[in-house]
């Protein structure tokens, strides 16, 4: 390690390792991050996957989150090579027959796509857009007294039930399958309690920022957080893999951007037995299987909507989705599984060779799944997009055992750091009066482990260092 002791070291540079070590970095306290693998980024890298000159991101790809986290909002990454592009259609959802239900800027515009769902749409996304920025940092965030009571105990009652009950608010067929997308983002069947307000937050970003992403792919953000870190004066050690907490240098405060599961490896006899009892029984959800594909065109589908449109959900009609996500949650693979696909290289041109195209696909399947799932993706991209198949100019798979082995926090293909039902919300990964300390005084957990959840945000990161600051250096943290 580069010197002998700091005031504090942050291990693992994802979004949330890396907000921590900014937010505490930004108090003047001297800051290590140590990251196993030879770049920082975590659910943040971008690669040739497939052939020469086609950018692919690894892991995420699309930041509806990111481009609205109230953390990344006040730094000034702008200025550190970070460029967000806003897809032209936020998120497109085919039927068969050609036509598609769409996600679109204003609340107006998507209630005016909906026919007889119009007047109900508005009615339910109006008020809560315009409340977003007052709900954004108390829904990002661990359960904590209320800033704005009202617009949050609205939102509680939109989305505490489930997606199933939420939908029964529309008519149509566009406006039911729209949500059905959204709120199969939260890996749990669509009739679980609060899946509805994940839907509610998809649909408001989508209003608000949009779904956007970072130009030169994903990668560029954590560049830009990790340029900024080291211009506070933060010191940055990759390709050091910790498997022993005995390894790190001294510090007072060490926050950790792991699993539960890897809490209980690296360091289980400094934990109280209730703790790691806890640790023992958190739940994982449904992992993923992922292709990318180098492109000869873009994909041909059949509905203009999803050819203009950044993210494409794929699964059909709301009783398809939540069919085909109550049987994987429930371990058996679908073999029309909900898919969230992307095409960044429409609008953004560094991904790919002058005229190529990249496209970015996973599925969800049950948690540490084995099973190849390349024909059965392909097959339903087909489905809206007939002639996909003979634009494939190459691809890369990963099923969920290459997920975990490239980033142990993806325990059996789960890349949200845990099961997102309403048990594991706010008491991930244990039921304590600060989710982000661990049992052992000066040891931390700031990964998607902790409230709130999985996603690019960095607001994990940002409420564990300020638990440490409060805790240990009895500073305040920097306002959001
Ligand atoms: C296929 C896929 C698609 C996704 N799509 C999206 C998307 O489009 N939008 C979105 O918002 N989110 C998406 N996500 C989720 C998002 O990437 C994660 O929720 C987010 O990256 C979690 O951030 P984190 O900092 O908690 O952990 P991670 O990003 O997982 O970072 C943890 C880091 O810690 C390092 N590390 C862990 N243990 C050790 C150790 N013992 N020693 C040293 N280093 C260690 C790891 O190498 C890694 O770099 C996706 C994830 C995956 C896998």
């Amino acid at each position: 390690m580069s010197r002998s002791n700091y005031d504090a070291v942050v291990v693992g540079a994802g979004p949330n390792g890396l907000a921590a070590a900014i937010t505490l970095q930004t108090k003047g306290l001297s800051v290590l991050l140590i990251e196993g693998k030879d770049t920082i980024g975590g659910g943040l890298r971008s690669a040739e996957l497939t052939l020469p000159g086609f950018i692919h991101d690894i892991c995420s790809a699309i930041h509806p989150l990111g481009v609205g986290s109230p953390f990344f909002n006040t730094l000034p990454l702008e200025a550190h090579g970070l460029e967000w592009v806003r897809p032209t259609i936020a998120a497109a959802h085919p039927f068969e027959d050609g036509s598609a239900a769409a996600l679109l800027d204003t609340v107006e515009a998507t209630a005016q796509s909906l026919g007889k769902d119009e007047e109900a749409y508005r009615r339910l996304m109006a008020p809560l857009v315009a409340q977003w920025p007052s709900l954004a940092p108390q829904l990002l965030g661990p359960l904590q007294f209320p800033r704005h009571p009202l617009d949050l105990a609205h939102f509680g009652w939109l989305g505490l039930p489930s997606v199933t009950t939420l939908a029964h608010r529309f008519q149509t067929r566009e406006a039911r399958a729209l949500l059905a997308g959204m709120g199969a983002h939260s890996m749990q069947p669509l009739n679980s309690l609060s899946t509805a307000a994940v839907a509610l937050i998809f649909l408001m970003t989508g209003h608000s920022k949009g779904w956007s992403f970072p130009r030169y792919g994903s990668a560029r953000l954590a560049a830009a957080l990790g340029s900024y870190f080291q211009s506070l004066g933060g010191a940055i050690q990759t390709g050091t893999p910790v498997t022993s907490l005995a390894q790190l240098p001294p510090s007072k405060a060490l926050l950790l951007d792991c699993s539960p599961r890897q809490l209980l490896q690296l360091g289980g006899h400094r934990w109280s037995r209730l703790y790691q009892w806890q640790l023992e029984r958190y739940r994982y959800g449904m992992g993923v299987f992922k292709v990318d594909w180098a492109l000869a065109e873009p994909i041909p589908f059949k509905a203009e909507a999803c050819r203009s449109a950044g993210t494409v959900h794929l699964g059909g009609t709301f009783e398809e989705i939540a069919t085909s996500e109550a049987r994987v949650f429930h371990g058996t693979p679908a073999e029309k599984p909900f898919i969230l696909l992307t095409q960044q290289s429409l609008f953004d041109s560094s991904r790919a060779p002058q005229g190529k195209h990249t496209g970015w696909a996973y599925c969800h399947v049950p948690n540490g799944s084995r099973r190849d799932m390349t024909t059965i993706i392909e097959n339903e991209v087909e489905r809206f997009a007939p002639g996909f198949r003979e634009r494939i100019l190459a691809r890369h798979v990963m099923d969920t055992a290459q997920m975990e082995a490239y980033n142990p926090n993806y325990i059996g293909g789960d890349i949200n750091g845990g099961n997102l039902d309403i048990r594991q919300l706010f008491t991930r990964p244990a039921l304590r009066r600060s989710p982000y300390r661990t049992s052992a005084k000066g040891i931390y957990l700031c990964s998607a482990s902790t409230p709130p959840g999985g996603g690019v945000h960095g607001m994990c990161g940002y409420y564990a260092a300020r638990r440490a600051l409060k805790d240990i250096f009895r500073l305040p943290a920097p306002a959001l």
